[in-house]
């Protein structure tokens, strides 16, 4: 896995796109981004095995902002065949939010690219997000001022402070998969996934359940209102001519996961 610098180099990096669908009742309002290093002779590495590399080498700098580039272009594709491609989320890695130019940088991207920040939203772990408090609402608070929305991920797994929480405006609450997975058989998990809904809706935040593969599970969330879905049961990460064919056909009335909602 030492050629990790040459991906770039070698166009080897892919992004897909995971839909995210409205609980109530399937529509599809956006998707994740997700990245992918195809290796000629290996398929497919997940980003869980190169980019703690790519960090630890400040290449996921160059590689966060072709990320975003890649984003902003397959957007502006969809938009000339559907008129609004819903909401678009990106994965931020705490070195990008510690870039100094970070914002100057992603500001350029989107002008370049004749692409509405508003249509964008950045997710940041807990751990990301509490790394360094004081100045991180400063960042997000201009992020947000760009019109760009912010999500925490993984929310669970980590330690967010609930008052420092309060200061950063976030908008999004996503549930780690860990706890959707057992949500619908186990008391813990259930109680966990339940009580990240409630604070959500107190808070005046989305909460997005991340993982979903079952309709057992779905069944869970739906009944305790959770807004938002992500996961195999409504599918899995796929190309940007995939999702644009989704979005298509959802604009004309076709609902693929109707059945699900009946
Ligand atoms: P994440 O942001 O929490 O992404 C969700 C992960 O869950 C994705 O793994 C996705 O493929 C997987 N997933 C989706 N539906 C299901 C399901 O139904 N069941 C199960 N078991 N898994 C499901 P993936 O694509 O391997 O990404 C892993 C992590 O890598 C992401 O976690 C994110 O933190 C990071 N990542 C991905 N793309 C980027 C990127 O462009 N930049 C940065 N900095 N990190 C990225
Ligand atoms: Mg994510
Ligand atoms: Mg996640």
């Amino acid at each position: 896995v030492a050629q990790i610098d040459l991906a770039l180099e070698r166009e080897e990096l892919v992004i897909l796109y995971q839909p995210k669908v409205d609980l109530r009742d399937g529509t599809i309002v956006g998707a994740e981004a997700l990245l992918r290093w195809r290796l000629p002779g290996y398929g497919d590495i997940p980003p869980s095995q190169f980019i703690p590399l790519a960090e630890e080498n400040n290449l996921i700098l160059d590689i966060g902002e072709w990320v975003l580039n890649r984003v902003c272009g397959d957007y502006r594709k969809w938009q000339r065949q559907v008129a609004n491609p819903g909401r678009v989320s990106i994965n931020l890695s705490l070195r990008q939010l510690r870039q100094a130019t970070f914002i100057t940088r992603f500001r350029s991207v989107f002008t370049k690219h004749e692409v509405s920040p508003t249509c964008f939203e950045l997710e940041i772990t807990e751990t990301t997000l509490m790394a360094d408090t004081k100045r991180t609402v400063k960042l997000l608070d201009e992020l947000y001022a760009m019109g760009l929305h912010l999500s925490i991920d993984d929310f669970g797994t980590g330690y967010s402070s609930l008052s420092a929480l309060q200061q950063f405006p976030i908008g999004t609450l996503k549930i780690d998969q860990s706890f959707v997975r057992n949500a619908a058989v186990d008391a813990n998990d259930a109680t966990i996934v339940k009580t990240i809904i409630d604070m959500g809706r107190s808070l005046n935040m989305e909460v997005v359940a991340e993982g979903v593969e079952s309709e057992h599970q779905l069944g869970f969330l739906r009944s305790h209102r959770c807004n938002f879905g992500q996961g195999r049961l409504f599918g899995d990460a796929m190309t940007a001519d995939e999702l644009l064919t989704l979005l298509t056909e959802q604009r004309t009335g076709q609902k693929r996961l109707e059945k699900l909602f009946a």
